[in-house]
């Protein structure tokens, strides 16, 4: 048996390649070859694919190996129109894909991923390609957009086969499409495989995690609801993964993208940084997804330091009341806390940026305007960034249930930049463009 899989293409009005790598479908590869499938992987968001430059001009790295996608202007869909702001597609060219498909043979399946719902429309264009050339082979799309908005998914994409589950629910793909009933230790799928980068002729940096899940419950994140339980990879077996990859790819940049690296610090963060530094891989390592300021301590900021770490970002996400209403995971006195610890362990002010949000549901103005002034106070860089209600989060839900979104908005109309023309709970536009501005002085 062979499966296909394939990273999708990215549709919105910007789009930045920040350590972007599509582990779920990583490790839906490392679980299909470890059962004894044949599987190739076409990502049309690998900027460093030797292949791509046939078909474009390629865009050099920026910092640290991200860097800018090839893309091009693409044609809104009816309910973006109004939007003045020009959509485009992200990634590889149509003629790259198309390449790549007709050099891909003959799969059983293509296993296309997804990412935020608000990039559907790149999804389903990416699909209606693999039909174009693939009509007879079925294809089965997850991932987080399938996961959180399965009827979306079934509706307006023209997947054969659309998997809502998490991995270690796999086998109910594989029985209802192939008759196969697989034997493998599906509960402990995280702690067994590696993404499996192996399947890349060649990549710009690596980016692995330690973790799935969150046990805080903000109430605009949907971690907590994508995860049934909270699950940690022993630390040795992180780091073993790093080296595998590094030995393969020898790249400067690793990253870490949990969602919630430092719980349980002592026995698994502290001794995983320990590991890097005994190792002493040579790499810049980077955490890019916002940890939480109130685990941070002095000899986890020491670590960082001496491992390599070179990103550090806090989510802080707003000051004032809205803190403790959304879940409490930071309060101002956390995050100055966390800023001076760090300073101290000798993080310079762009090494640590604090994420803030703007256009949060009820935010006043001046509450953006205290986070940033925090964040300036202890010398610490802000990146503010515009707010969107994610489907099925508790903040979609109560925005529902006060009549400011209805349940039928389609989430492409939810992204962040297009939120601010039409967002009745929110700023206005001019505000928000303000605030983002002051922000960046
Ligand atoms: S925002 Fe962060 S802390 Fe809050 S639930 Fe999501 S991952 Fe956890």
């Amino acid at each position: 048996m062979y499966i296909l899989l394939v990273n999708p293409w990215i549709y919105d009005f910007a789009a930045y390649d920040f350590w972007l790598k599509p582990l779920g479908i990583l490790y839906v590869g490392a679980f299909l070859k470890n059962v004894g499938f044949e599987v190739r992987l076409i990502d049309l968001l690998n900027r460093h694919d030797p292949k791509l430059a046939e078909f474009a001009k390629l865009k050099p790295d920026k910092k640290f190996g991200t860097g800018k996608f090839v893309e091009r202007e693409v044609e809104k869909p009816p309910f973006l129109k109004n939007i003045p702001r020009r959509y485009k597609c992200y990634g590889a060219p149509l003629e790259y894909f198309i390449t790549q498909l007709k050099d891909a043979g003959k799969p059983d399946a293509v296993f296309v991923s997804s990412s935020l719902t608000y990039w559907w429309p790149g999804v389903a264009e990416t699909i209606r390609v693999i039909k174009e050339i693939m009509p007879a082979v079925p294809v089965v799309l997850g991932g987080l957009y399938a996961r959180l908005y399965p009827a979306h998914a079934v509706k307006n994409t023209k997947a054969d086969y659309v998997f809502s589950g998490e991995l270690s629910q796999i086998n109910q793909v594989m029985n209802d499409l192939f008759k196969r009933n697989l034997n493998f230790d599906f509960e402990n799928w995280f702690e067994i495989l590696d993404p499996a980068y192996e399947l890349y002729e060649k990549v710009g940096y690596l980016v692995f995690l330690t973790s799935l899940g969150c046990p805080y419950r903000c109430t605009y994140c949907v971690s907590p609801k994508l995860w049934r339980r909270f699950t940690q990879r022993k630390p040795h077996t992180v780091v073993n993964s790093v080296e595998r990859y590094l030995d393969l790819f020898k790249v400067k940049d690793v990253v870490f993208f949990d969602d919630a690296i430092l719980i349980n610090t002592e026995d698994h963060f502290k001794p995983l940084l320990k590991l890097l530094i005994e190792r002493d891989f040579g790499v810049n390592y980077h955490l890019p997804n916002g940890i939480h300021a109130r685990l941070v301590d002095e000899e986890l900021a020491f670590l960082l330091k001496e491992a390599g770490f070179k990103t550090i970002k806090l989510g802080y996400e707003t000051s004032g009341y809205l803190q403790r209403t959304t879940g409490g995971k930071v309060y101002d006195e956390d995050l100055v806390r966390a800023a001076r610890i760090l300073r101290k362990a000798g993080f310079t002010k762009e090494e640590i940026q604090a994420y803030v949000m703007v256009n949060m549901p009820f935010q006043k103005a001046e509450d953006v305007l205290k986070a940033v002034e925090v964040c300036k106070n202890e010398g610490i860089s802000v990146s503010v960034n515009e707010y969107t209600p994610i489907y099925g989060s508790e903040d979609w839900h109560m925005l529902v249930q006060r009549g400011v979104l209805d349940e039928e908005t389609d989430p492409a109309l939810l992204n962040n930049t297009v939120l601010p023309y039409w967002f009745r709970a929110g700023m206005s536009f001019e505000t928000v463009q303000m605030l983002k501005t002051l922000a960046r002085r």
